[in-house]
């Protein structure tokens, strides 16, 4: 059975994927998001892909994606097809942009962030301030736009997330009219993600829970656009002992590739998988091996954050080596 509740057709095969930023090298954290999205679109018989989301070209790090993929392919992922490259897609994230705009769904805001922040105390739960709808008749006289939003309607988003249960979030009270096409003339994520997920076909998404927040504005960008909207399930994210999330902003360390098939078994560990301690000590191979014999999505813990050592412990006393 599909452990996701998907609103694509049973008739669409599986496909899956990965989508790092190449802000820094892969992390503990982005390995918990490559390993559970593999993993369950093998499970399914479906396809897995890998995205670099190079899109925000300010904050990569020079070779940080050639890294990323080195580092994936020495921990024994196989994906299909090429990488595709955000900073190949810009004319498809134009193409969306005007299909929204045709729509009179897409309106010029003249803005500052200082503006804004003059505006609006009120914060989205990723913490950045709700557009307080300034622009929305009409950016003032004499002002020239700055970035190009999308006009959220005053109703719920709801969705069921394999992992984290029923979600629900109004964009007009949450998030407000959000950003497509930046100040600086990038195009912003969230137009991004969605445009690629319908051009590659993605069923599913499997990623961390930091992102469950940016669904609902994903999925008003899909009605709005007339593309399906894939299944979501958001993983827990790695936290350290002060709760702040495991990144490359926090400096989490690069993965070690001499270290692969112990940090791939903490990663099982992690994901509610009960692997033998014995197996951080043999070949990768057999760690995907044991990995794929042995995925049991429903087992992966239904929260937001997780301290690494809260699960590894227990999970390794239950197997001693
Ligand atoms: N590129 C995003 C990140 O590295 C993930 C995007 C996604 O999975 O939708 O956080």
């Amino acid at each position: 059975m599909n452990v996701h509740s998907s609103p694509v057709p049973d008739a669409f095969p599986y496909c899956g994927r990965f989508a790092p930023s190449p802000t820094g090298h892969l992390h503990f954290g982005s390995l918990i998001a490559a390993l559970a999205s593999c993993l369950e679109a093998r499970a399914q018989g479906g396809r897995w892909l890998v995205r670099m989301e190079d899109v925000d070209a300010p904050r990569n790090t020079p070779g940080a994606a050639e890294s990323i993929l080195k580092t994936l392919e020495a921990y024994g992922f196989v994906w299909d097809g090429a990488v595709l490259w955000q900073s190949t897609r810009l004319e498809a994230y134009r193409a969306a942009l005007e299909r929204l705009r045709a729509q009179g769904l897409v309106f010029g805001c003249a803005c500052s962030r200082k503006e804004i922040a003059a505006a609006t105390h009120i914060r989205a739960l990723d913490g950045s301030l709700r557009y307080p709808g300034t622009c929305r008749a009409g950016w003032p006289a004499g002002r020239t736009p700055r970035a190009w939003r999308f006009r959220v309607t005053d109703q719920p988003v709801s969705f069921m997330d394999a992992v984290q249960g029923a979600q629900e979030q109004n964009l007009a009270q949450e998030t407000g009219d959000f950003v497509l096409l930046r100040a600086d003339g990038l195009f912003a994520y969230q137009l991004a993600v969605v445009t690629d997920d319908a051009d590659q076909g993605i069923t599913h998404v499997v990623r961390g829970a930091d992102l469950l927040d940016s669904t609902p504005r994903q999925i008003a960008l899909q009605r709005a656009l007339a593309v399906a909207t894939p299944s979501y399930a958001h993983l827990p994210v790695v936290v350290d002992a002060t709760g702040e999330k495991l990144s490359k902003q926090t400096l989490a360390p690069p993965l070690e590739i001499a270290r692969a098939a112990e940090n791939l078994v903490a990663a099982l560990c992690f994901l509610g998988q009960c692997p033998p301690l014995g197996l951080r000590r043999a070949r990768v191979t057999e760690v995907w091996d044991w990995a794929q014999k042995h995925w049991d999505f429903a087992a992966i813990p239904r929260c937001r954050q997780l301290l690494p050592d809260g699960v590894k412990k227990p999970c390794f006393l239950l197997h001693p080596s």
